[in-house]
């Protein structure tokens, strides 16, 4: 048939630098990416991986985790390595912690070397181990705990106050010649944040991560996020983003990953997504994933499959996923949308996989799906 028209095209993207969160390209022209935050307790390892893998399997692209604790710390090497997505590990005061992240191999530390700087001035030392292992940091400034000289020159957190912290943040670093950094300034007034981050892509040329802060339960959370990242993409500024929900995460990407469709940014076509592997896993999550990806190569509907590791949590976790396999036992079990649908003896998952995929494929173009 006759190609449908292009939606007119938003306004050209923000000219930005780009950085690798581990495979990930942010900036650029890369594509804009999502990502979440695990609510889990970080040093409960097995926990924290089952959350990334429903976070992967609804489409997270990349994952934080919250690094308050020596424990924490310690739990970073097993998740930076049992992830499929790249993790990146979220500090607030304790350079050791930075260190720490950096040596277990997390994609990216979230930091604040303002605060560092406070407490135990080795911003120098972090710049240098940050830049020695290709590790990118964030810098993310929020309305709630914007320093308090700024609060007292601007009376409040508004844009000039977020953006200028933002900035002194980063002379932190580039005072070191460091300069693999990504922004956000986060408020929870949509219309504060839009005009941060609106003066903030003036000022600088560092890829910036969109957020709205406290942004509320999920109905009042999608909404405000839907209209701040709207409005700021439409300009062409955001180059990652993260909704914050009071759900659960997974709910978070699905949200972010139906504003950039919506946005005409995001276009799916076929998604293979496999769970990190924990304790529970009966099987060898990665080669069965290898397998599934050659079998349906080649198709080019908009489904994500998801390979999961156990048979308990695996179907649960991947709900969001059109269609996927929990192996246990010598078994998998299929399931669609969450539910298994049959249970087949693990030399015809595959087969059994393209079939399913193929049969919800011609059920999406009966039901006038666009392809
Ligand atoms: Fe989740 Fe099971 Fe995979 Fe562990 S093995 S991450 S519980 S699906």
């Amino acid at each position: 048939g006759i190609p449908a028209a292009r939606p007119r095209p938003l306004a050209q993207r923000r000219q930005s630098r780009q950085i690798m969160v581990g495979n990930v390209p942010v900036g650029g022209d890369a594509p804009v990416s999502v990502q979440s935050m695990t609510t889990t307790v970080t040093s409960d390892i097995n926990s924290t991986l089952q959350q990334i893998a429903e976070l992967t399997a609804s489409g997270c692209q990349i994952v934080r985790v919250a690094v308050p604790s020596a424990d924490d710390a310690e739990a970073l090497p097993i998740i930076a390595k049992k992830s499929q997505i790249p993790v990146i590990a979220d500090i607030h005061f304790q350079p050791k912690y930075v260190f720490a992240a950096i040596d277990a191999g997390c994609a990216a530390v979230r930091v604040n070397p303002g605060n560092i700087r406070k407490f135990d001035d080795r911003v120098g030392e972090i710049a240098k181990a940050a830049s020695d292992a290709g590790v990118p940091i964030r810098i993310g400034v929020n309305a709630g705990s914007l320093d308090k000289r700024l609060l007292e020159k601007h009376g409040k957190a508004t844009p000039e106050a977020l953006v200028e912290s933002a900035l002194w943040e980063c002379s932190l670093f580039e005072e070191h010649g460091f300069r693999d950094i990504k922004i956000s300034v986060k408020h929870n007034d949509p219309v504060v944040m839009i005009n941060a981050y609106r003066l903030l892509a003036e000022k600088c040329d560092y890829p910036l991560h969109l957020g709205v802060t406290e942004a509320g339960p999920a109905f009042q959370g999608t909404v405000k996020s839907a209209a701040a990242f709207g409005a700021l993409l439409a300009e062409g500024i955001g180059d990652t983003i993260r909704v914050s929900l009071s759900a659960p995460p997974a709910e978070e990407v699905k949200v972010g990953n139906q504003i950039l469709e919506s946005m005409g940014l995001r276009e799916r076509g076929l998604e293979i997504v496999s769970c990190p592997s924990c304790g529970r896993a009966q099987v060898d999550v990665y080669k069965l994933a290898d397998e599934v990806t050659a079998g349906l190569e080649g198709m080019e509907v908009p489904l994500r499959v998801a390979v999961m590791g156990c048979v308990v949590n695996g179907p649960g976790e991947a709900r969001d996923a059109d269609l996927g396999v929990a192996s246990g036992n010598g078994k998998g079990q299929i399931f669609v949308k969450g539910e298994v649908v049959k249970t087949v003896p693990e030399s015809q998952i595959v087969e059994t996989l393209i079939d399913e995929a193929q049969r919800i494929a011609e059920e999406m173009e009966a039901d006038g799906a666009e392809p």
